[in-house]
């Protein structure tokens, strides 16, 4: 079958999305390839589509067992033998699940990339007559993306094992600089890349500056329609905003990785189903839930970097339509951050990572691969903008501004610039 019978068949879709067909032919020619692609661009089909194609099977290197428990049950729910092995499953049972994938027809077996550490695994893997191997949320094999996870690195095991099959990295992370140690880190050869604009046309962000957060809040969910999510930057203020908002009458719940498995399961579910109207939660909650008709996404609290922001915000509007990302921020957040600065001077790893956030800002604001790009090394950055100017940046100009956008813990770059993005009408 071709991919496009394969996306019908299997996922009634008509039609591939912008780059989607691209990115799949590069991995049919058998090359390395980096995807990036926004959040909820549809990067799964990238991987899975090309290994359907294919005879054999596609490991998936995936760094959350929610992620892994979405995309298996959604595959077996297509007539798509998919597997992956969790934590907590027996010895025995990961055994027999390993020979179905060396003698069985499955056609995608996920891993979280600690389970490479294991000798049996990797020893299985070398029997398995791999097709594709797709590293998802490949941000976490750079020490320079926001979720550096060591054992990424482990996915270069298995490129030595099966040196002549393709690995398909994505991301929804795309700084040049990360995107250059993810082809090192990797071992590509020869890497096809493809980069799709991240401007979300749909998405409208706002910056609004008011001392009292909560009853703004409540403004926004009551002119907002539709299911929302709002983030807070620690557990306790999670169950406080919940209960202010059912206060207010609002169907309101919160999450956070203190809450019990179970029920942290089923109040995300209430959520997805929309008996919850809003979810209140700490980041904990959110990497691969995929809820298309999130309306707003609000920040109560600073996001943790600009990068954090994106990924968070970009929850809302995954279908398509209008949805706005709203960050809330009041005199004493802009304090602390004007003491924050104050009390600090870059060092050379702050410069890195301002590096990093200002890449992913610029790439932000005017969309990867248009207006700004940055190609430059850290070397030549810190040449161009040497400590000083950096503290100039970041300082007093942009602080004589009324909104902020924070870029790192001391970093942050005026709120205006921001409003500017996917805010086409
Ligand atoms: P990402 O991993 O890039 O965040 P997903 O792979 O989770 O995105 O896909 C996001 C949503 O887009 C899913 O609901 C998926 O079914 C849908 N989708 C992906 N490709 C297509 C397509 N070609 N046509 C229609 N819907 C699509
Ligand atoms: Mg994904």
């Amino acid at each position: 079958m071709s991919e496009a019978e394969i996306l019908k068949r299997y996922w009634g879709f008509d039609s591939f999305r912008p780059s989607q067909d691209e990115i799949i032919a590069s991995v049919l020619n058998g090359n390395d390839t980096l995807a990036l692609l926004p959040t909820g661009g549809g990067k799964s089909l990238c991987f899975q589509v090309p290994a359907m194609v294919m005879d054999g099977i596609c490991i998936v290197i995936s760094p959350l067992v929610a992620l892994m428990k979405d995309q298996v049950e959604g595959l077996k729910e297509k007539g798509i033998n998919a597997v992956a092995i969790y934590a907590g499953m027996g010895k025995r049972e990961i055994d027999i699940l390993l020979d179905n994938c060396i003698y069985g027809n499955i056609k995608f077996l996920y891993l979280s990339p600690e389970r490479l550490l294991s000798e049996l695994v990797r020893e299985r893997i070398s029997y398995m007559n791999v097709n594709l191997i797709a590293v998802d949320e490949a941000h976490c094999v750079s020490q320079w993306g926001y979720d550096f996870r060591p054992p990424y690195l482990l996915v270069s095991a298995i490129r030595e094992i099966h040196p002549e099959v393709p690995v398909l990295a994505l991301t929804a992370t795309a700084t040049q600089f990360v995107r250059n140690d993810i082809a090192e880190k990797l071992a590509f050869k020869n890497a096809k890349v493809f980069v799709q604009s991240f401007a979300r046309k749909n998405l409208s962000y706002v910056v609004l500056n008011d001392e009292d957060k909560h009853r703004k809040l409540i403004d926004i969910v009551k002119n907002v329609k539709g299911s929302g999510l709002v983030y807070v930057r620690n557990r306790r203020e999670t169950s406080e905003i919940a209960l202010f908002l059912k206060r207010n009458g609002i169907a309101a719940d919160f999450y956070h990785a203190g809450v019990e498995k179970d029920d942290r399961f089923k109040r995300q579910e209430d959520w997805k189903r929309n008996v919850t109207r809003v979810m209140v939660a700490t980041n904990a909650f959110g990497m691969g839930i995929d809820k298309p008709d999130v309306r707003f996404v609000v920040h109560l609290d600073l996001p943790e970097s600009l990068e954090a922001y994106y990924q968070e915000a970009g929850r809302a509007g995954r279908d398509g339509k209008r949805s706005y990302g709203v960050l809330l921020s009041n005199k004493s957040d802009q304090m602390a951050l004007e003491v924050k600065y104050a009390n600090s001077f870059p060092t050379l790893d702050e410069i890195k990572k301002i590096y990093h956030y200002l890449g992913n800002y610029f790439q932000l604001a005017f969309g990867a691969g248009e207006g700004l790009s940055f190609n430059f090394d850290i070397a030549d950055f810190c040449k161009r903008f040497n400590i000083g100017v950096i503290k100039t940046i970041a300082g007093l100009k942009f602080l004589e501004r009324d909104g902020y956008i924070v870029l790192s813990e001391n970093i942050f770059l005026p709120s205006r610039v921001l409003f500017t993005v996917g805010n086409e009408d």
